[in-house]
């Protein structure tokens, strides 16, 4: 007898909110990229891949899926994202599994399982989906898709503005020239502490005044209330302790050095010293690049410096830096502008049996050619298959009817003039124009 399948089996899971078959849609917050938009999506990760290929970065590819002790130790406990947002569930082993809610710890921990970082400093780029339980929003989804930059085994601070120099600089070939980089520097994790524990007396004597997040987060997590967004919060915040006056002279100074190395560059940059990031291994450079069109959700990419991280996850020792990109935040960004058409380069319209039959194996060959092909299988009269072609966008149509069939002399109409003339079957690799 066949087994029912597992969600079959288990009676005891609710079916609550699982509408009939007949209605199956996405889930909440995700989200399906459709024709239309997909030739978007391609263009941008192709210039992501050219720009990632110009600064010698290499791909990497990590699982989906990844134990749940990872992000509890390379994001933190008491941040946001491990705390309240991941997908994480048991598998059929009785393993927590979490579906990567960021990119840096799964890199981080190939790295090292690897032993990627032996062979040297490592310049790495990743990108796919990641997965938040969050309330869906304008520019924040469930499933969501990042680009994120990860150099591992680099400690100087030219490598924050080389790092921060990718990512702005991809961004400005994307033709966004709106956008405001906003840096700060954590220290290192001696100034965070000094600095966490002074915060954390000022703010108990006036914890009244926070709003209820925040109080919470006077408990595990006190840096990111610098991050409130409640107004209150932010008021009382303007008159707390500045991380900048807790920086020891060695961080000062390295703050200085990121500094100059960006005006060197000519990125204009502005000190925000109240930008923290939301994770906890982030020290010293921390940045966000922000837009004003893009409402709350502002930040189109968000990284710095994690020296801790590779160490936290069972690594030696390495300092660090990268970022990650929001990619449905760029897209709205990009909107309408650098659309790229997905138009055919050329339509093969036949007519009659003979005809007809030979479509097929000459879009195949025009297709090794390199040509991008579509063949009308409509059975229409040739006006209309022509008519068609033309709205397409196509270059050229390929015609062959009975009388082009018998002699192997096809036609080949220029869209864009109307002019024709023959090429032969037998001849078309050589035959064929080029442009
Ligand atoms: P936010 O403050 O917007 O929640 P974050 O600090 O959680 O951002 P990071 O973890 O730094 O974000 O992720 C880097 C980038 O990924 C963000 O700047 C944003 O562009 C994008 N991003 C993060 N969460 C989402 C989401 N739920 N939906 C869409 N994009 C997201
Ligand atoms: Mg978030």
């Amino acid at each position: 007898m066949a087994r029912r399948p597992f969600w079959a089996e288990r009676q005891d899971v609710p079916r609550r909110g699982i509408p009939a078959l007949e209605q199956l849609q996405t889930l909440r917050g995700m989200v399906d990229l459709l024709p239309e938009a997909t030739a978007h999506w391609q263009w941008l990760e192709a210039m992501a891949r050219e720009h990632f290929r110009r600064a010698c970065v290499h791909e990497i590819r990590t699982p989906l899926l990844e134990a749940t002790d990872l992000f509890a130790r390379g994001i933190g406990e008491a941040t946001d994202v491990v705390g309240k947002e991941m997908y994480s569930f048991l598998d059929r082993g009785e393993r927590s599994c979490t579906l990567r809610p960021e990119g840096t710890a799964s890199v981080v921990r190939a790295a090292i399982q690897h032993g990627l970082l032996s062979q040297g400093p490592q310049k790495l780029w990743y990108g796919g989906p990641m997965f938040r339980y969050e309330r869906p929003q304008g520019g924040r989804q469930r499933q969501f898709h990042q680009i994120g930059l990860e150099c591992l085994g680099f400690a100087d601070s030219r490598s924050d503005v080389e790092a921060i120099a990718i990512a702005w600089d991809l961004l400005q070939a994307l033709g966004l020239t709106n956008l405001q980089l906003e840096l700060n520097s954590l220290g290192s994790q001696d100034d965070r502490r000094a600095y966490r524990d002074g915060l954390v007396a000022w703010l108990q004597e006036r914890q009244d005044q926070l709003d209820a997040d925040s109080q919470q987060r006077l408990a595990t997590n006190p840096l990111r209330i610098l991050d409130s967004k409640h107004p209150q919060t932010q008021e009382l915040l303007s008159l707390a302790p500045n991380l900048e006056d807790a920086l020891s002279p060695a961080s000062r100074e390295r703050y200085e050095q990121v500094k100059a190395g960006l005006s060197a560059l000519g990125i204009p940059f502005l000190c925000n010293p109240r930008l923290v990031r939301g994770l906890d291994y982030y020290g010293h450079t921390a940045f966000e690049i922000t837009s004003d069109a893009l409402g709350a959700q502002a930040t189109v990419c968000g990284g710095g410096r994690y020296d801790g991280l590779v160490e936290q996850l069972g690594g030696a020792p390495t300092a660090c830096v990268g970022w990650a990109m929001g990619l449905e935040r760029l897209m709205l960004l990009l909107g309408q502008e650098n659309k790229p058409t997905s138009s055919p380069d050329v339509v093969v319209v036949s007519q009659g049996d003979r005809a007809e039959a030979l479509a097929v194996p000459v879009a195949r060959q025009l297709r090794q050619l390199g040509q991008a092909v579509e063949i009308d299988l409509s059975g229409s009269g040739f006006g209309k298959q022509l008519k068609r072609a033309g709205k397409s966008g196509a270059r050229w149509a390929v015609l062959i009817g009975e009388e082009e069939a018998t002699s192997g002399q096809l036609q080949l109409k220029d869209l864009s003039s109307s002019e024709s003339r023959s090429i032969a079957l037998g001849q078309l690799a050589e035959e064929w124009p080029r442009l």
